[in-house]
C-alpha cells in the first residue's frame, strides 16, 4: 500500500491567508485552512499553492506546523478580477510545476484542487506527476446560473467548459452534499464512482454556545462585548455582501415586519457582518441606501468582516441568523450559528437544506419573498419558548459537524485514490 505523506492543495484565486467574509474569500478559504491543519495533525504535510498578490508576502509562509502556503507568481502583484484569472493560469501552472521540480521526484503524493480554476492547474500537474487529482468544485456554474439574483452576472461559458474538463480528468470529485453529488452526475455527467460526498465542518472549539471561560450560554455577555443593547431582538446576516447572498431580502423583510408590527421599530436590531464582493449591486452602500429608502436605517447596523473568534460572539448575541441566499453549495455560516446555539432561518436551497434541520434547528423558507421571511421571523420572535427549544436543537445539530470528521473522510478518499493509482501503475 502506498503511503500518503505530502499533499499539494491548490487555491489559485484566493489565499488561505485572506480574511474570509469579503472579496473572494469565504467558506472555501475556511475549508482549506481547517482541513490542512487537521491533516498536518495526522502527520500529512500540506503545501497550499495560491497566486501571489502582494510584494510583502514571502514566497513561502508557514500557516501552521506542517502546513506551508506557497505564493506562486502569476500576473500582477495585486488583486485581479476573477474574470482575468484564466489568462494567468499558464504562468500559475508553470510555477506549480517548477516548485515540484525543485524537489526529489515524487515529492507530492496527491493533488487536491479547489474551485474550477485550480482544477485546470491540477489537471496539468496530475499528468506531469502521475499522482491522483482530487477536486472540490465548491460552486457549480450551471447551478449558479440557474439561480441568478437580480443584478448578478452569469458565469461565462469558459468556466462551464473548464468545470467539465476537471470532471473529465479528476480521479475523485468531492461534493459537499448529496444534492451537489447528484448535480455533478446529472449536469456534468460525472461517473458515480468518481463522486464522493464529504460534509464540511465547523471549528467546534470556536463556535460554542458559551465563550471560553464562561459557564453559561453567553447571549448577554456577547452583547455587552459587542456593544449591542440587551433588550432588543437581534437578527443577524453574516457573509460576503453580494446579490447571490441576498442580504437585501433581510432588509426588506425587516421593513415588512415593522409595517405589520410598528412597535418593533424600537425592539428589533439587524446586524450585517461582512464586506463587499463581486460585481453585483448589493454592496453595503446600496444596502444602506435600501434601508434608508425603506425607513429602517436606524434599525440596521453594518459591521466589517471579523475573525471567527469575534464572529462567534455575533452568533451568540443574535436571536436568529438569517441566510436568504439564492444559491449555496453548503453554507458554513448556517452551521456555525447553530453550533453557537442560534437558530437559522434560511432559504431552502442547495446545502442549506442539509445544514439546517427544518422546523427543528431553524426554518427553511421557499423562495425569496421578503414577506415570507417577515412572517417566519415574526412567528419565531413571538414564540420565545419555541425559539429556546430551537436554540437547544441548533446547538446539538451544529455540534455534529466537526472538521476532524471532514479531514478523516478526505484521508480515506485520498488513500483509495492513491492505492488505485499505484495498482494501475503496477498492472
Ligand atoms: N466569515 C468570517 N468573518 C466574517 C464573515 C464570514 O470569518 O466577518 C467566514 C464564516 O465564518 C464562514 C465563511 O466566512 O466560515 C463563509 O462561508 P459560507 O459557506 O457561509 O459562505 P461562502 O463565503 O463560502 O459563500
Amino acid at each position: 500500500m502506498s503511503r500518503l505523506a505530502r499533499v499539494a492543495t491548490i487555491s489559485v484565486h484566493t489565499s488561505p491567508l485572506d480574511q474570509p467574509g469579503t472579496g473572494d474569500a469565504g467558506g472555501m478559504n475556511v475549508y482549506i485552512v481547517e482541513v490542512a491543519k487537521r491533516m498536518a495533525e495526522r502527520g500529512i504535510e500540506v503545501d497550499l499553492f495560491t497566486r501571489a498578490t502582494s510584494r510583502t508576502l514571502p514566497p513561502v509562509a508557514e500557516l501552521a506546523p506542517g502546513v506551508l502556503v506557497r505564493h506562486v507568481s502569476a500576473g500582477p502583484l495585486e488583486e485581479l478580477d476573477k474574470s482575468e484569472l484564466p489568462n494567468q493560469m499558464c504562468a500559475f501552472t508553470s510555477g506549480l510545476l517548477r516548485t515540484e521540480a525543485a524537489h526529489e521526484p515524487g515529492h507530492y503524493d496527491l493533488i487536491h484542487s479547489h474551485y474550477w480554476l485550480s482544477g485546470q492547474a491540477g489537471h496539468a500537474a496530475r499528468m506531469r506527476w502521475g499522482v491522483p487529482l482530487v477536486h472540490s468544485m465548491h460552486t457549480l456554474a450551471k447551478v449558479k446560473n440557474a439561480a441568478l439574483a437580480d443584478g448578478d452576472t452569469p458565469e461565462p461559458l469558459g468556466r462551464v467548459l473548464g468545470e467539465q474538463r476537471v470532471v473529465d480528468s479528476a480521479d475523485r470529485l468531492i461534493a459537499n452534499t448529496a444534492d451537489e453529488a447528484s448535480q455533478l452526475r446529472t449536469l456534468y455527467d460525472a461517473d458515480p464512482q468518481q463522486v464522493e460526498t464529504v460534509l464540511p465542518g465547523v471549528d467546534l472549539t470556536t463556535f460554542t454556545p458559551e465563550a471560553p471561560g464562561e459557564a453559561k450560554p453567553s447571549h448577554v455577555e456577547a452583547r455587552r462585548r459587542l456593544g449591542l443593547p440587551p433588550d432588543r431582538s437581534v437578527l443577524l446576516f453574516v457573509g460576503r455582501i453580494q446579490p447571490l447572498k441576498a442580504p437585501d431580502v433581510l432588509i426588506r423583510a425587516t421593513a415588512a415586519m415593522v409595517e405589520r408590527e410598528p412597535r418593533l421599530r424600537d425592539r428589533l436590531l439587524v446586524a450585517v457582518v461582512g464586506g463587499p464582493s463581486g460585481s453585483g449591486r448589493s454592496r453595503p452602500r446600496e444596502l444602506v441606501e435600501l434601508a434608508a429608502r425603506l425607513g429602517v436605517a436606524d434599525m440596521v447596523r453594518f459591521e466589517p468582516p471579523c475573525p471567527q473568534s469575534e464572529l462567534a460572539d455575533w452568533y451568540r448575541a443574535a436571536d436568529i441568523t438569517v441566510v436568504p441566499s439564492h444559491s449555496e453549495s453548503f453554507g458554513l455560516v448556517a452551521v456555525e450559528s447553530q453550533a453557537c446555539g442560534t437558530p437559522v432561518v434560511a432559504a431552502a436551497v442547495g446545502g442549506l437544506k442539509t445544514a439546517v434541520r427544518d422546523g427543528v434547528s431553524g426554518v427553511l423558507v421557499r423562495g425569496h419573498e421578503p414577506a415570507d421571511y417577515a412572517r417566519v421571523l415574526l412567528d419565531l420572535l413571538d414564540a420565545p419558548r419555541r425559539l429556546r427549544r430551537m436554540s437547544a436543537e441548533a446547538a446539538r445539530h451544529g455540534a455534529a459537524f466537526g472538521w476532524e470528521a471532514t479531514a478523516d473522510r478526505l484521508l480515506e478518499i485520498y488513500a483509495k485514490a492513491v492505492g488505485e493509482r499505484a495498482m494501475a501503475a503496477s498492472a
